[in-house]
């Protein structure tokens, strides 16, 4: 999706006439690759006429930016999209919250709920978790492990079956305990099964939740719709989390599931680990569905690692430049990181480029990369790299110098290219991320 989104934004940025055909061909481009990315027909097709209506090109004064207003009526209809414009409930400190969480089985809510019961104890609330799945074979064990390595309270039981009883019980015993964030698991079947919705209304009503989530699984696809349907009418929950959003999911179904529950993400899960959960926010949302890159996140990111040397890199990446040493710093970063798909799809272009060296096994090639640019002189790696065009011997002598071959030199170089390419489109004051800022 992000390669075909990412072709019809530029062809809206790299073309200086806007007119009518171009508008509909950008559109055309844009809806199709929605569609490939799982966001409801109807939706797409609400979308295409509300930007045609919007952008009304002829009535457009001469000198206005046509190409930027485009750009931005896409963005805000996709924005406006994924929020409901529906305040999601926030929990009160110094006051019992009690939280109950809804989905099918391997949505994520285990895993979530333990991460939100963290989140919020980072935040001063007394946290803590009832295991309500009675169903499922080890999820009480599943729970009590998480938790544990969590450090957060929680309640369950190998024995009782009834999932109504042990979340009154584990509310109840919390409460009196002051506890201001308590979550609820509850068991999810593999379908929606009657039964399943049932037990789901039994428990809210025994344990009055102040409010419900449910999680959903990004891969969900088309299905996201009828799903989010369903438990609204019988849970009418109040606020959605979406899981996985680090794998090769496409997202379109978060957009459904907003739409026909009118119901807003509060949480994205990025990863199965505890800290993984981030606040949703569209407008990152938005562009990352839209092969932007998040540039923003990136460099909350690399700032976040405190090394000096990003600082020269975030520095060129605001003013739109890149060197070959930014690039080499980059990939040391992303060894240092850890999962490549993740950080590198993150930055703008990275995804492509890694999918290019080979997906998952990526770290050997970057570490050829790397030696690559160890090989190359100071004046090579703060050069924008047209200095090796003017000396084709350079690549040769770098070549030699790493042990491998100029092909591969050529390589890094189409590399960091692509990437001043990118840094050009998003940075500056007339770039890309200065006009999604100005957007939103
Ligand atoms: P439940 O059946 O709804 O309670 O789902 P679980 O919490 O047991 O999660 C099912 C699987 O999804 C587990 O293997 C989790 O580790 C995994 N999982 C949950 N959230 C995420 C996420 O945000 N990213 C990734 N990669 N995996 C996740
Ligand atoms: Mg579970």
């Amino acid at each position: 999706l992000s390669r075909r989104l990412t072709s019809a934004m530029s062809a809206l940025t790299g073309s200086n006439i806007i007119d009518e055909k171009l508008l509909d061909a950008v559109l055309k481009e844009i809806c199709s690759a929605l569609l490939e990315s799982d966001v409801n027909v109807k939706l797409v097709g609400n979308l295409r006429k509300s930007v045609k209506q919007k952008v009304n090109l002829k009535d457009l004064p001469a000198g206005v930016n046509k190409k930027r207003i485009v750009q931005k009526t896409v963005v805000d209809e996709l924005i406006k999209l994924v929020d409901p414009k529906v305040e999601a409930y926030k929990p009160v400190k110094g006051k019992t919250n009690v939280i109950m969480f809804v989905g099918l089985q391997g949505s994520g809510k285990t895993t979530s709920c333990t991460k939100l019961a963290l989140f919020y104890q980072k935040q001063g609330f007394k946290s803590c978790l009832v295991c309500a799945d009675t169903f499922r074979a080890g999820a009480f064990d599943q729970l009590k492990q998480n938790a544990t390595k969590a450090r957060i309270p929680f309640y369950g039981s190998y024995t009782e079956t009834d999932p109504v009883r042990i979340s009154k019980e584990g509310v109840d015993k919390f409460k009196k305990e002051k506890f201001e964030i308590i979550i609820v698991d509850t068991s999810g079947r593999h379908r929606q099964e009657k039964e399943l919705f049932a037990e789901m209304v039994q428990i809210q009503q025994a344990v009055k939740p102040h409010q419900t989530i449910m999680v959903l699984d990004a891969s969900i696809g088309q299905a996201a719709e009828s799903q989010s349907k369903a438990f609204k009418e019988s849970s009418n929950f109040g606020a959605i989390i979406i899981t996985k959003m680090d794998g090769h999911a496409k997202g379109g179904g978060a957009i459904s599931a907003v739409a026909v529950t009118q119901t807003p993400i509060v949480f994205i899960g990025t990863g199965e680990h505890m800290h993984e959960l981030e606040r949703f926010s569209a407008q990152p949302f938005i562009s990352k569905l839209l092969g932007m890159g998040d540039i923003q996140g990136l460099m909350e990111h690399v700032q976040s690692l405190n090394l000096d040397k990003n600082k020269g890199m975030i520095k060129n990446l605001e003013q739109g430049t890149f060197t070959v040493r930014d690039l080499r710093d980059q990939m040391g970063n992303i060894l240092k990181l850890g999962p490549l798909g993740k950080v590198a799809s993150m930055l703008p272009g990275m995804g492509q480029m890694f999918e290019s060296m080979g997906g998952d096994d990526t770290s050997g090639r970057v570490k050829r990369l790397i030696s690559i640019m160890d090989s190359m002189t100071e004046k090579e790696l703060d050069s924008d790299g047209r200095v090796f065009n003017a000396d084709p011997s350079r690549m040769t002598r770098v070549a030699r110098g790493s042990g491998t071959s100029v092909r591969e030199v050529e390589e890094v170089l189409s590399q960091h290219r692509m990437m001043l390419g990118m840094a050009k489109k998003m940075g500056g004051k007339n770039g890309m991320m200065a006009k999604m800022n100005a957007v939103g």
